[in-house]
């Protein structure tokens, strides 16, 4: 028996932590689920974006699977989910870009993971007004937080037989901040002798991914470069609806989806359950429930090939509930 902390979110939050919760069981994984709420619905209803209770129940089972939040403006944080990767060091968010046979995009084949910094560089949150017209940010880059990703980025090329690791950056502009993170990488490299470390600079990695996104196996970088290049990585294999998410610590992990609360669909029954359902099985390979993880992927693959069942950003008619309900019974 697990214990796992669901938090559902805002906008598509529900109904896609339902969707997930509902495949999980499905696999016959026995789960005792500890569901918590933070939010902007949350704030409305009881004036705290998340209640301790969440931090308790975070810190109580260390496994969490989550729906997106959104932060009401000037409510102390600028991000609950910034916040929690902060507050409990979980500095490696790591995204599987990969093609699903069925959906549309003019590419095919891809397949590579995404290691995203995930406690500083511009998202510390370090800004001032300096005068009426000018402003600043700080983007911190420590050695400790760049090795510890690029090392995670490497064991992950090791354990998966990956011939190269791409750190991508701006050391040309940003000399002395992204020129460390890039030192880290280099010194790190020298431990993997048979991986290879390519060297990409940010601007030049967009046109490589968007011309032939079929060279890249693993991609390292800092937070703002992770956070866009995911994004634009999403829109190659057809959507934000598609790209789970891990967010990876010591001794904690939360799973979400690479998608936000999308407010344009919330609450219509029309938001595409993949993206959660597969950082489900993220979240069950992190448990070594290994054989559950590639039921749940097989499933939801077979479902978009077939493409009887799938939701309208993908180009079909189906609900929420219809596509969660036809990769059930494909489990
Ligand atoms: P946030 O600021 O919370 O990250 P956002 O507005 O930047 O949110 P999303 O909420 O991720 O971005 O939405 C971006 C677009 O992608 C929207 O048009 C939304 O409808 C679409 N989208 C996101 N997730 C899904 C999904 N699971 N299924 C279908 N469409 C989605």
């Amino acid at each position: 028996m697990y214990n796992i902390t669901l938090i559902q979110g805002d906008g598509i939050g529900p109904e896609v932590t339902n969707s997930a919760k509902a495949v999980i069981e499905a696999t016959g994984l026995e789960v005792c689920w500890d569901i918590v709420n933070a939010g902007i619905h949350i704030y409305e209803k009881e004036g705290v974006v998340v209640p301790d209770s969440v931090f308790d129940s975070i810190e109580k089972n260390k496994v969490v699977l989550k729906g997106p939040i959104t932060t009401p403006i000037g409510k102390g944080f600028r991000s609950v989910n910034v916040m929690l990767r902060k507050k409990y060091n979980l500095f490696s968010n790591v995204r599987p870009v990969k093609t699903i046979p069925g959906t549309k995009s003019p590419f095919k084949n891809i397949d590579l993971v995404i290691f995203r910094e995930n406690t500083e560089g511009l998202y510390i949150g370090i800004e001032k007004q300096t005068s009426e017209n000018s402003a600043e940010s700080i983007k911190l880059v420590t050695r400790d937080a760049s090795i510890r990703i690029v090392k995670s980025a490497f064991e992950y090329a090791k354990n998966n037989n990956k011939e190269k690791v791409t750190v991508v950056h701006k050391a040309n502009i940003l000399k002395i901040s992204d020129g460390l993170f890039l030192d880290c990488a280099r010194e790190v490299s020298e431990e993997y002798p048979n991986i290879e470390l390519e060297e990409m600079i940010v601007d030049n990695m967009c046109m490589q991914l968007v011309l032939n996104p079929n060279q890249f196996e693993v991609i390292v970088t800092t937070n703002l470069y992770g956070d866009i290049l995911s994004d634009l990585c999403a829109g190659l294999v057809g959507g934000l609806g598609l790209v789970p998410g891990a967010n990876i610590g010591d001794n904690m992990a939360i799973f979400e989806a690479v998608h936000g609360s999308a407010p344009d669909i919330a609450g219509k029954n029309l938001a595409n359950p993949t993206a959660l359902i597969l950082s489900s099985a993220m979240m069950l390979n992190h448990l070594g429930e290994r054989e559950k993880a590639n039921k749940i992927i097989n499933s939801v693959f077979e479902t978009i090939q077939k493409g009887k069942y799938i939701t309208k950003d993908l180009g079909g008619s189906s609900t929420t509930i219809e596509m969660t309900n036809a990769i059930i019974e494909k489990i």
